[in-house]
C-alpha cells in the first residue's frame, strides 16, 4: 500500500486578554470596575473535501497558526472570538499525534470535520474578579494558550489514473517527468512487485495519483492479500491514459498496439474500457512520428482525445496533465462486485486527550529548583506581572496547587532561586 505521509504544525490561538478597566463616570469619583474579557482563540480544524487527493498541498505548509482572539476592552466590551481555521484534507486521511502515536481524527466523509488543535479561551477581565471583599479589583487574566503540537497526517494512496500500453512505449518514463512526489511504501509483505505508482501535480494546483495498471494488476495475480487493496485501485481508477509509441521502433504498428491493448483491457473483466480514455501520442521527437500519428488519426474509430508528446523531451505535457484532471474530476468511480471485507479497521474516532500533568519539581546541575508542567506553565502564562494583583493570586494558585509543600520537601529554603520557563523566582517561606 502506498501512503502519503506529511507531518505538520498546529497551534490554537491564544485567547485574548482580559482587561483592568474602571468606569469613568461624573459624579461617581471611584466607578467600578469595567474591564472586558478576551475572545477565545481560533481552533485548527480539519475538513474533508472531496476534490483533494493527495497531500501534496501540505509539502509546502507545514505550520498552521489560527489567530487568537481580540483583547478585553474597557466598558466591558468583550474582545471578539477569533474564527476557526479551516484546513481542507482528501478523504481518507488520518491525523495522529507525532508524540504519542494516538489517533485524533479518521476523516472520511465529505465536509467531516475536527478539531486538531484547540483554542484557547479568552482571560477574564478584572470586572469578573469583583466580590464584596474587594470590588475594585487591578486583577485580570491574559489569554489561554492556545493547543499546539506536531501531527502527522497519513492517506492510503488510490490510483485515480491508469497507465496502460505496450512494454517500452514509455510509461515508465512519463511517470517519471510528471510525479513530483513519490509516495511511501507501507510496510507490507508483498512489496516484492512494485507498482509504479506517482503524485501528479498541475500548474494550477491540483493533484491525482497516476499508475502503471498492468503493473497493478501483475502485482495483483502475485501477491498474497493485495485483492481487496487491488480491485479499490482499480474501482477508483476513473481515467485510462493509453500510451502509444508513435515512433513505431521495431516495426511495429501503432494502431495495432493500441486494438491489442483494448481487447486485453476488455479481458480482465473490471469495467475498463468503460472508462474514459485519453491517448497519448509518445516520442514525437522521433522521425516518421507525425507520419505516423496522421496515419493513426485516420485509423481511430472512438472519439477519444489524443495529446502529441515526446516524455523525453517534455513537450506536450502541460496541456496533457490538465485534460487527464478534468477528466479525473468529472468522471465517477467505477464500483466492481466484490464482499465488503473486514479490514479490522473500524471507523472510531478516538478523541482522547492526553492527561496534563500539574507540576513536576527537578534540580538543575546549579542547584536551581526547577518547576515544569501543562497546568502550571498555562497559569503562568495567563497571568499579568505587571500587576501586583495578579502576582500575588499567583502566589495563592501555586499554594492551592501544593508547589510550596512539594519545594519545601524537596529541600527548598527561603531565599532559593526557583525557575519556572525563563523566568526565576526567590522561595519565600
Ligand atoms: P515502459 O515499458 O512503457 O515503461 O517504457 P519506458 O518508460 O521504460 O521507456 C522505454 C524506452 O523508450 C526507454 O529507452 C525510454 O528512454 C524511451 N522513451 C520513452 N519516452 C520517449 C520519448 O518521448 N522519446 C524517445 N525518443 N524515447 C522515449
Ligand atoms: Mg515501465
Amino acid at each position: 500500500m502506498f501512503v502519503d505521509q506529511v507531518k505538520v504544525y498546529v497551534k490554537g490561538g491564544d485567547g485574548g486578554n482580559g482587561m483592568v478597566a474602571f468606569r469613568r463616570e461624573k459624579y461617581v469619583p471611584n466607578g467600578g470596575p469595567a474591564g472586558g474579557d478576551g475572545g477565545k482563540g481560533a481552533n485548527v480544524v480539519f475538513e474533508v473535501n472531496e476534490g483533494l487527493r493527495t497531500l501534496m498541498d501540505f509539502r509546502y505548509q507545514r505550520h498552521f497558526k489560527a489567530p487568537r482572539g481580540e483583547h478585553g476592552m474597557s466598558k466591558n466590551q468583550h474582545g471578539k472570538n477569533a474564527k476557526d481555521m479551516i484546513v481542507k484534507v482528501p478523504p481518507g486521511t488520518v491525523v495522529t499525534d507525532a508524540d504519542s502515536g494516538e489517533v485524533i481524527a479518521d476523516l472520511t466523509e465529505h465536509g467531516q470535520r475536527a478539531v486538531i488543535a484547540r483554542g484557547g479561551r479568552g482571560g477574564r477581565g478584572n470586572t469578573r474578579f469583583a466580590t464584596p471583599s474587594n470590588p475594585a479589583p487591578e486583577l485580570s487574566e491574559h489569554g489561554e494558550p492556545g493547543q499546539e503540537r506536531d501531527v502527522v497526517l497519513e492517506l492510503k494512496l488510490l490510483a485515480d489514473v491508469g497507465l496502460v500500453g505496450f512494454p517500452s512505449v514509455g510509461k515508465s518514463t512519463l511517470l517519471s517527468v510528471v510525479s513530483s512526489a513519490r509516495p511511501k511504501i507501507a510496510e507490507y509483505h508483498f512489496t516484492t512487485i512494485v507498482p509504479n505508482l506517482g503524485m501528479v501535480e498541475t500548474e494550477d494546483g491540483r493533484s491525482f495519483v497516476m499508475a502503471d495498471l498492468p503493473g497493478l494488476i501483475e502485482g495483483a495475480h502475485s501477491g498474497v492479500g493485495l485483492g481487496h487493496q487491488f480491485l479499490r485501485h482499480i474501482e477508483r481508477t476513473r481515467v485510462i491514459v493509453h500510451v502509444i509509441d508513435m515512433a513505431a521502433v521495431e516495426g511495429r504498428d501503432p494502431y495495432e498496439d493500441y486494438l491489442t491493448i483494448n481487447k486485453e483491457l476488455k479481458e480482465y473483466n473490471l469495467r475498463l474500457t468503460e472508462r474514459p480514455q485519453i491517448i497519448v501520442a509518445n516520442k514525437m521527437d522521433m522521425p516518421d512520428a507525425e507520419e505516423n500519428l496522421k496515419k493513426f488519426k485516420e485509423q481511430l474509430e472512438e472519439d477519444y482525445p489524443i495529446f502529441p508528446i515526446s516524455a523525453l523531451t517534455r513537450q506536450g505535457l502541460r496541456d496533457l496533465l490538465f485534460a487527464v484532471a478534468d477528466k479525473v474530476e468529472e468522471t465517477p468511480e467505477f464500483p466492481l462486485a466484490h464482499e465488503e471485507e473486514d479490514t479490522g479497521v473500524h471507523r472510531v474516532l478516538y478523541k482522547h486527550e492526553a492527561e496534563q500533568t500539574e507540576f513536576v519539581i527537578t534540580r538543575d546541575p546549579a542547584g536551581v529548583f526547577v518547576v515544569s508542567g501543562d497546568a502550571i506553565e498555562k497559569l503562568f502564562k495567563m497571568t499579568d506581572f505587571s500587576r501586583d494583583e495578579s502576582v500575588r493570586r499567583f502566589a495563592r494558585q501555586l499554594r492551592g496547587m501544593g508547589v510550596d509543600d512539594a519545594l519545601r520537601e524537596k529541600g527548598a529554603k527561603d531565599g532559593d532561586t526557583v525557575k519556572l520557563l525563563d523566568y526565576e523566582f526567590e522561595f519565600i517561606d
